[in-house]
């Protein structure tokens, strides 16, 4: 089983990335964005509770992000691993997802962590949302508050992740083109070694 970490500012190109990573490895996708937008658009009682904080560009409250995961992991049980796309994004969520690994008898392969500066997040974010009509895409304040949101909570997963990982955390160069990205990755990942 291979699981991955997939992390980076909004805008770095998580799902892009995730979704070729998952196209060649047969891995199950969990972006938790994702899930929030669809409990959103169905109107669901986790979606009215987490619309507020994503209108504000801030995070979902960790209890509820880790609690939503744990659910997701185990609607896939007979999967091949999982690409986490957007969790964690605390130290919070990294140590209860550590303790979840655990629990369920799984490991962390790898993370892999997107490097964008500013400028470009917040134009990439600014055409997806012309494109996507994503709501937190439009308006640029909520966009640097996901971005000052990221640096003040999200970033220190780097150093946290080095340290856990050691050679299986990377740090790919999110600017370059996109298909050059993509096949950096397949080549990390396809190099992999899983040791029984
Ligand atoms: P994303 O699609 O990953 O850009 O996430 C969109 C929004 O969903 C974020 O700005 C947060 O409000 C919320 N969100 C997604 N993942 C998480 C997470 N792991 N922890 C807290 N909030 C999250």
């Amino acid at each position: 089983m291979m699981n991955i970490v997939l992390f980076g500012p909004p805008g770095s190109g998580k799902g892009t990335q995730a979704t070729y990573i998952v196209n060649s490895k047969k891995l199950t996708h969990i972006s938790t964005g994702d899930i929030f937008r669809k409990n959103i658009s169905q109107n669901t009682k986790l979606g009215q509770l987490a619309s507020d904080f994503m209108n504000k560009g801030q995070l979902v409250p960790d209890q509820l992000t880790i609690d939503l995961l744990e659910t997701e992991i185990d609607t896939y049980k007979n999967s091949n691993g999982f690409i986490f796309d957007g969790f964690p994004r605390t130290t919070t969520q990294a140590e209860a997802f550590n303790n979840l690994m655990v629990s369920k008898n799984m490991n962390l392969s790898m993370a892999l962590f997107l490097e964008v500066c500013e400028d470009t997040l917040v134009q990439r974010l600014l055409n997806r949302g012309m494109e996507s009509g994503r709501s937190d895409d439009q308006d640029e304040s909520v966009i640097r508050n996901r971005i000052q949101v990221y640096e003040q909570q999200t970033s220190v997963l780097k150093d946290y992740y080095a340290k856990q990982l050691m050679d299986s955390f990377y740090i790919i160069n999110g600017e370059a083109d996109v298909k050059d990205i993509s096949k950096k990755i397949l080549s990390i990942v396809s190099n992999y070694k899983i040791f029984y």
